[in-house]
Parts: C-alpha cells; structure tokens; sequence
C-alpha cells in the first residue's frame, strides 16, 4: 500500500456521501455543506490547488459560500481561498480555533525553516513558504456550535497532530470531520522534523468520534468512510494503535531505559499491523515513540556521553583511529548495507565525519541511503534518506554554476 494509492496526495472525482454535501479530494481534503444560508466548508485546500477545488465544487452547486471552517492551519488545508474571494459573495465568515492565529504569527517568522523542512519531507526542489494567510474572523477555545441554514455544526478542540486543531461533527447528517485526526495509514503523530504532537489526547479524540454514531467520515487525507460500524471500529483501532505506541513508551520511561531502547522496545499488536489504514507509509511508530519521549521526558537521551557530548568530529576521527582508517569503515559499511543498512549507515558517516572530503565515504553514504530509501515504507523517512543521499551526490559531483 502506497500514499497514492492510499489516495493521500487527492485527485478523483467529487462524491456526494451525503444529501447537499460533497467531499472532494484534494491535498488536504475540503468537504462541502450546502444549507439554506449558504455553504459551509471544512477546510478550503492548498493554495496551488484552490482555484481547481472552487471549480470542482462550483459544477455542484452554485449556493454562496457562507462560512468556513479551518481543522487546523497547515499550509494545506487553509490556504486554497482566492477564488472563493473573488466571488461576487465576497468574503465568508471564517472559524477556526484561537491557535491558528498563533500559527499564522509563527508562519510569518518562520517560513525559511519551513520551507527547508517540507522541501526535505516532501522531495520537493523548491518551496515557497505562504506570508499571506485568511486570517480567522472568528475563533474559539474548546467547542462551538454552528447553526446555518437550519443545520448544526458541532466543532470541537483537542490536540492531535497540531495544537490548533478542530473535528466537525454535523449530527443531522451523521457526518463526521476529522481533519487530520484521520488520514487513512499510521497517524503523522511522530514527524521527525516538526513540532510537538499530542499522542494522548489524539487517542482520547479517535474515541470521543467513535462514541458519535457517524455514518459518513471526511478525513483530511484519503479516502472517506462510508458505514457507522466501519467508522467505529476504525477509529478505536487508530486508538489501540496509539495506546500500544503510549503504553509501551511510557514502561520503558519508567524503568530509565535509554531513548533508543525505549523505542526499539515499541510493538504493533498484530491485528492492528495489518490493518490497510494503519500502514507506516507517512509515519512510523517508531517516530510516534520519540515523540512521547520528547514531551514527557526532554531531549537528554538517556546515554550519560550524550548530555555533553565530545564533538562530532572527534568521535569520529577517534573511531576511523581505532578502525585502522576511515578506509576500513567504509569497507565494513559496505559489507554491512544489505545485512544491516542501520549500522552500515552509522559506519559511513562516522568516516564521512572523520574526514568529510573523503570521496569514498561520500560515496557510501549516496549508495546506502539511497537503497535505504528504496526500502522504506514511511515518506518521512524516505525523504530524510533521499536527502543524505543527495548532499553526499553532490559532495561528490558539485552542481555546475550556470
Ligand atoms: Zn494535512
């Protein structure tokens, strides 16, 4: 199973699982409500995809859009606004809660890291990071309940992926927003380059939506759930999912293990492993782990050495020493990469440490990252990996000046 195929980057056609509403799936998903005031939207997409979705929505019906709603406020959920802005209707109400805002201040200061993290996460050459932002006319703290044209919207706050998240519940026509509490394979709860997530109360969230009865789930990513017994029972899987990763994080905390023995100590119960929508294609448990470490437990790692580290360097030259040369590990790397590609890949980059214009070690750490990236299931660390792969190419082989 693929992200693609796991329909997580968008693309088909707009389905109406609902009467008077449609979801239409893009990256990041929007759904649509026509009621008798107008439309609500959950989310609107992102911004290079806004002017598509519009359309798409607009061959559906041509009631003016009224309110918006924002599950949270990543670059590609909130940002696909300018031609619904262009509409004679002009501008909606738009609800999100408070954090968004203190997302959008962050953005603004922050887009170079930014844009260097998802360029690395996603693959991408180049990527501009928004300093334009809808801003929320309106915002709330826990829960808010929209009334519009006769329908209700139940939003709700807790943290999961983001702090600034919001899941709609839409009791009258059992529809069920989820935003990226779901997003169809293993919860992006763990992000090796981003901020905090919040694995505890995400379970706590996928429990509370499985309790509501919904007979439609629009998930932020992938494709919808049709069917209320489906709906539950893979909202409380996503939950045990967590559970296992929390459980089995917090014993190995307990007993003072090291960081990376607590995270090899992580298991996925069988029956949840196999679950299709539960697939490590975006994140992996083992990521899930770090990041309940990092919020309950700091960033020391457990390993006395590692508080105050010798520098890098130093380790390594000391190590390529006792190695005979870094020559020797670069050869013991090779002879490790289809056996052991974790320790292969250590071995590497403590030669490429000890002596960064070595060209052999360079040339190891392009060859093991990039079979290393063949290999993985997870996008995250596929990217990580293609990254390395692609500094140590160019190491080797500058790119030309125009
Ligand atoms: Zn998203």
């Amino acid at each position: 199973m693929t992200l693609e195929a796991l329909g997580f980057f968008g693309g088909g056609e707009v389905t109406a699982p609902a009467p008077r509403t449609w979801f239409v799936p893009a990256f990041a998903n929007v759904a649509v409500f026509e009621t008798d005031e107008g439309l609500l939207l959950v989310d609107v997409g992102m911004r290079a995809f806004g002017p598509k979705i519009h359309a798409s929505v607009r061959e559906k019906t041509q009631a003016p859009l009224h309110t918006v709603v924002y599950t949270h406020g990543h670059v590609d959920h909130a940002f696909g606004l300018d031609a619904w802005l262009a509409e004679p209707a002009g501008k909606p109400r738009i609800v999100a809660h408070r954090d968004v805002r203190t997302r959008f201040e962050r953005y603004a200061r922050m887009g170079e890291l930014n844009a260097r993290i998802n360029q690395v996460q996603f693959a991408v050459e180049s990527l501009s990071w928004p300093n334009e932002f809808f801003w929320p006319t309106e915002v709330y703290d826990d829960a808010l309940t929209l009334e519009l044209g006769g329908e209700t919207f139940e939003l709700r706050h807790t943290r999961g992926e983001s702090d600034d998240a919001t899941w709609v519940w839409v009791p009258g026509r059992k529809v069920l927003c989820t935003g990226d509490f779901w997003i169809g394979c293993a919860p992006n709860c763990g992000n090796p380059q981003k901020v905090q997530r919040y694995a505890e109360e995400w379970e706590a969230t996928l429990r509370a939506m499985a309790d509501l009865g919904a007979e439609v789930l629009l998930p932020g990513h992938g494709a919808p759930i049709l069917g209320a017994e489906a709906i539950r029972a893979a909202l409380l899987d996503a939950a045990s999912y967590l559970r296992a990763i929390i459980d089995a994080t917090f014993e190995g905390l307990a007993k003072g293990l090291p960081h990376d023995t607590v995270v090899e100590r992580v298991r996925i119960p069988p029956e949840l492993a196999e679950k299709p929508y539960l697939q490590p294609v975006y994140d992996r448990p083992e990521f899930i782990a770090r990041n309940i470490i990092r919020l309950h437990a700091g960033w020391w790692n457990g390993v006395a050495a590692d508080l105050l580290p010798a520098s890098l360097a130093s380790r390594a030259k000391e190590i390529a020493a006792l190695a005979g040369g870094a020559a020797n590990l670069v050869a013991r790397a090779r002879a490790l990469e289809a056996s052991d590609a974790p320790l292969a890949c250590h071995l590497a980059e403590w030669a490429h440490e000890a002596d960064p214009s070595d060209r052999a070690a360079n040339e190891a750490i392009r060859d093991l990252y990039t079979r290393r990236a063949d290999a993985e299931s997870s996008l995250m660390a596929r990217n990580i990996f293609r990254a390395r792969a692609k500094r140590a190419a160019e190491a080797l082989f500058p790119p030309k000046d125009e």
